[in-house]
């Protein structure tokens, strides 16, 4: 049985092990030109504080001793889901069955081609080593975006010495995670690292100029920048899928077995588009690249496969001394918002109770009771 995977990221190399375990001949195609590797720790290699070889998901000899085809360097330029056949630029080869693992791409906002190369994502090895090649102390760095992305690489970048600013269009940071006193608490623990926010604010254009890009703001003020972060999310990278007529949304449309409509052809990880939510998670894209080759090697061998359910997976995130938690709702109407013992100004722990039952829990600079309290808001969410 000879399986393709396009895309090696964590779903797709999660998929070839589980694949290669079961006995599948199996053939992985990268795009990109390096082994595969944890994508979330792109940030710490872009500032600075770790190597590559630090990064990698597995060395190159484990993909030799799985038997595991890694074909680096080899974009897919098209597939045929009815035959299963993969095209690149060295040809067409047929396989028994594939999964679609091409994850997702970076939303960039106008303003960024304006910006030139001032202006760039983090997604991928090619930015982190770009922004790697940029880092000065004293230079400054505009990160577009205070999310968790966003955040992290603000504080990488003052622990690499340099001037750093975000700016953000809501008038509070996370608002989907944490309830207006978590998010202050977290502006100012980031202010207290020396990171400048600035909330409320657009971007409506950027200049490029000889050595740095000038940002300007909706409200008419400007910015100046050696360095512009753009992290404002995410999207499915369906063109190979769309290409191919293969059905999508927003993202690829799979079933609960994480199948698409055509028998044989499986998706996971940042691509899929599933039960109408398409999601950004290492951990959920590694757990779909196991299902996924699992329920096609059953589809082949006419065995039943099993459904997928999503797990509610927490907001989760520490580096050093600055550390947050959050997992289920905020305060809404009818959904109050009590604080723990041990809350200041700084430090949050906040339960959220709709009708007596815990919804949601919220940490700034503790993890005391989260795990506990997250479970119970997992347990109602399952009820
Ligand atoms: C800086 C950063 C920090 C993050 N931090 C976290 C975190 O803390 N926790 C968390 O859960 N998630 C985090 N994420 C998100 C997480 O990395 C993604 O959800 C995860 O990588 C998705 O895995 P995937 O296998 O679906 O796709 P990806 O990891 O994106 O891999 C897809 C691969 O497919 C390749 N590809 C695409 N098209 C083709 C083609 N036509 N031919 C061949 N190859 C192709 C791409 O080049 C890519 O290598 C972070 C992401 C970034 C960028």
């Amino acid at each position: 049985m000879r399986i393709g995977i396009i895309g090696a990221g964590h779903a797709g190399v999660e998929a070839a092990r589980v694949a290669s375990e079961k006995g599948a001949s199996v053939v992985v195609f990268s795009g990109e030109q390096v082994l595969p590797y944890y994508r979330p720790r792109l940030v710490a290699l872009a500032f600075g504080q770790v190597d590559f070889s630090a990064i990698q998901i597995k060395p190159l000899s484990w993909y030799e001793q799985a038997k595991i085809e890694l074909r680096l360097n080899t974009p897919v330029l098209a597939i045929d889901p009815l035959k299963k056949q993969v095209s690149t630029a060295s040809g067409t080869e047929p396989f028994d069955g594939l999964i679609m693992a091409s994850g997702g791409v970076p939303v960039m906002p106008d303003f960024s081609r304006d910006g030139g190369e001032f202006v760039m994502p983090l997604w991928n090895i090619t930015h982190a080593l770009e922004i790697r090649k940029r880092i000065r102390k004293g230079s400054r760095l505009v990160i577009v975006g205070g999310g968790i992305l966003g955040i992290e690489a603000a504080l990488h970048a003052i622990e690499a010495g340099m001037e750093v600013c975000i700016i953000e269009l809501m008038n509070r940071l996370m608002p989907i995670q944490f309830g207006s006193r978590a998010s202050c608490a977290l502006l100012r623990r980031l202010e207290e690292k020396g990171i400048r926010v600035l909330l409320g604010s657009g971007i409506s254009g950027a200049i490029r100029k000889a050595d740095k890009v000038t940002l300007e703001l909706a409200n008419g003020e400007s910015c100046d920048a050696e360095l512009c972060l753009v992290s404002i999310g995410a999207r499915p990278d369906k063109a190979l899928a769309a290409s191919a007529k293969l059905p999508c949304e927003r993202g690829m449309i799979v079933d609960e077995f994480l199948k698409t409509p055509v028998p044989g052809c499986y998706a996971a990880g940042d691509v899929i588009q599933f039960e109408g939510i398409t999601r950004c998670s290492m951990k959920e894209s590694t757990a779909q690249g196991k299902l996924a080759a699992l329920n096609l090697i059953s589809s082949i061998e006419g065995t039943t496969g099993q459904r997928y359910v999503p797990e509610t997976i927490p907001l989760s995130f520490r580096s050093k001394d600055f550390e947050i938690y959050s997992i289920g709702e905020t305060a809404s109407p009818g959904v109050e918002e009590h604080l723990l013992d041990g809350s200041t100004e700084t430090l949050i722990r906040a339960l959220v109770i709709k009708e007596g039952v815990p919804v949601g829990v919220q940490m700034v600079g503790t993890r005391e009771g989260f795990d506990s309290y997250a479970a119970e808001v997992k347990k109602a969410r399952k009820n």
